[in-house]
């Protein structure tokens, strides 16, 4: 089975690993701090502080925003839980945005979901295409809320050659094995922010503030949301290839939006010229016509070798969610919710398994069209 995204591990990432195995110190150290100043370097942010995931890190974002009881976000309900799990779990409430046709929170639907309440908008680039982020840091400003932006399948995605990373004031980027670059587990935060940099410090590490010799003192409450050295390690020895997967995914991506471009059974979500997609996933959206066969189009090709998988079920629709918050449905996220299934796209690809998966799909697409569903 070729998988939707898949880890790129090479000689080189194994050796950076071992090294760190073979020497002394396994913890937090020196090389979780170069890995950090090399991300922030490579997105154009002052700070960058790592944690063990993404979720911890978007976790430490909310706390260090200052996000508490009773508060309340404005986020996509087109992602993974943990965007809005996170600010749940220091007893905020997240208010579900609807999207637009290409699975990014529609930023002209923000200002009517504003109360006294809301702290923050917390947008998530997805599938690696970036958010309408000038447009979103206008509302923000204007209410006076913070943009915490989850860019977790967007490093390495830019708009006019600027990187997402720079735009927000945090940003979390996540190491996920089968994210853009992988540390097994891991994630971090971007602030150009001196005052957030230290409270997510403080954050991921008990609270504790080094002293003088044996001296230091707790003075929040905290976590142990830290990355290891050998994670660090291998992050490092990652970002040192994030381009050439960048450019792999590119070559996919595009191949795949040549070959699909205007078909009649489907769409795909087009990239703007003055922008640049990470590519973390490549979604393709049916038409109503073959809404109610996804579900065979998706075991079919499952069966037929194509690793695919729906991005996302809308997290209002989870249980937690429908206890909590009831029934809740947002037009466009539930068409794209009916339409979407991601293919293939990753660095460890060549453009020849790109060519089978889009023969494949054409061929999947063209056998169930015949179905025809009412709607
Ligand atoms: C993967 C992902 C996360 C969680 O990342 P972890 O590093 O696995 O904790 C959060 N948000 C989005 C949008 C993601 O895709």
């Amino acid at each position: 089975m070729l998988p939707y995204s898949t880890q790129f591990i090479e000689e080189d990432d194994i050796a950076a690993v071992v090294e760190i195995l073979n020497g002394s110190h396994l913890t937090q150290g020196a090389k979780v701090e170069e890995f950090e100043e090399a991300i922030a370097r490579y997105v154009g942010a002052r700070y960058c502080v790592s944690f063990n995931s993404a979720t911890s890190a978007l976790h430490a974002a909310y706390a260090s925003a200052g996000i508490g009881e009773d508060d309340e976000i404005i986020t996509t309900p087109i992602s993974f839980v943990a965007t809005s799990n996170m600010a749940i779990a220091l007893g905020a409430k997240p208010i579900f945005c609807d999207i637009k046709r290409d699975g990014n929170i529609d930023e002209t639907l923000i200002e009517g979901l504003i109360t006294p309440k809301t702290k923050a908008i917390v947008p998530v680039d997805f599938a690696g295409k970036p958010v309408a982020i000038e447009k979103i840091k206008e509302i923000a400003q204007k209410h006076n809320l913070l943009v915490i932006e989850d860019a977790s399948h967007a490093l390495g995605s830019a708009i006019d050659g600027k990187k997402i990373g720079s735009f927000s004031d945090m940003t979390i980027f996540s190491f996920h094995a089968i994210k853009p670059i992988t540390t097994g587990e891991g994630g971090a935060v971007v602030t150009d922010n001196e005052a957030y940099a230290n409270a997510l410090r403080l954050f991921r590490s008990h609270g504790i503030m080094k002293k003088e010799l044996w001296n230091s003192d707790m003075v929040s409450l905290g976590y142990n949301f830290r990355l290891t050295e050998f994670a660090a390690a291998l992050g490092l020895s990652q970002l040192n290839k994030l381009d050439r997967f960048l450019q792999v995914r590119e070559q996919i991506g595009r191949y795949y939006d040549e070959r699909f471009s205007g078909h009649k059974l489907f769409t795909t979500i087009s990239i703007d010229s003055n922008e640049q997609s990470a590519r973390h996933l490549y979604p393709l959206l049916l038409n109503p016509e073959l809404h109610c066969v996804k579900e065979e189009i998706f075991s079919e090709l499952q069966s037929r070798g194509i690793g695919v998988q729906v991005h996302y079920k809308p997290i209002y629709q989870n249980s937690f969610y429908k206890e909590r918050y009831g029934e809740q449905r947002l037009s466009t996220t539930e068409h794209f919710y009916r339409s979407e299934i991601s293919i293939p796209c990753h660095q460890k690809m060549a453009l020849e398994n790109a060519v089978m998966v889009a023969d494949v799909v054409l061929d999947v697409m063209e056998k169930y069209s015949h179905r025809g569903c009412s709607f």
